[in-house]
């Protein structure tokens, strides 16, 4: 399986790291060894002084699929959870200034926990769904998708036009503004539609 995450799909996270708007999607991957799952704690890297958390909401491809036109993009994912794409913010910003790929600041080892995924039908809409993120009791992160840039069908859409999705694939489809550092002996807490779904500990 694979991870692909949307860069900046929230005006408001956009503007917070001073990014314009994308004329176009902005995707990334994180390889199967970045996911964390089972609320097994998250241990701090020792490259990274400077890790932030990106609470997102999480679906599951269920089929092959390759060009899905957005009308039928619904049909190739039927599950929803909630994730946090760990980002070495120090190294991210030492990567964006000399023009280098980010994987070393988004694919490291365990950077991408992810809930337990529940079947769409059970939680809503998937264009209606809130969610937010709590560090040590206090929310720091909370958005809806409805507020996304694009889309979860048009994140299938455009994203299939260039990598084949695969039954299993996560997609992580962008954080809100809130953006912020996490240390050691954080509790991690994401939410989806008030459930509280992923709980772990920084070690
Ligand atoms: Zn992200």
């Amino acid at each position: 399986m694979k991870i692909i995450c949307i860069g900046r799909n929230y005006a408001d996270h956009a503007k917070e790291l001073n990014n314009p708007i994308p004329e176009d999607i902005v995707f990334f991957m994180k390889p199967e060894t970045a996911l964390l799952q089972k609320n097994n704690p998250f241990f701090y890297p020792d490259f990274s002084q400077d890790v932030h958390h990106e609470v997102e909401v999480v679906i599951r491809i269920n089929k092959h699929g390759k060009y899905i036109e957005e009308r039928f993009a619904h049909k190739y994912f039927d599950q929803v959870g909630v994730g946090v794409d760990f980002t070495a913010r120090d190294v991210q910003k030492k990567c964006k200034e000399k023009g280098l790929p980010w994987e070393k600041a988004k694919a490291f080892d365990q950077s991408a926990p992810a809930s337990k995924m529940k079947l769409l039908s059970e939680v809503g809409d998937i264009n209606n769904l809130n969610f937010h993120l709590e560090i040590n009791g206090q929310t720091v992160q909370e958005g809806n998708t409805s507020q996304m840039i694009y889309s979860c069908a048009q994140i299938i859409a455009e994203v299939s036009k260039y990598v084949m999705l695969k039954k299993g694939d996560l997609i992580f489809t962008g954080t809100p503004a809130g953006v912020g550092p996490v240390k050691i002996d954080d509790h991690v807490q994401a939410y989806l539609e008030g459930e509280l779904l992923l709980d772990f500990n920084v070690k």
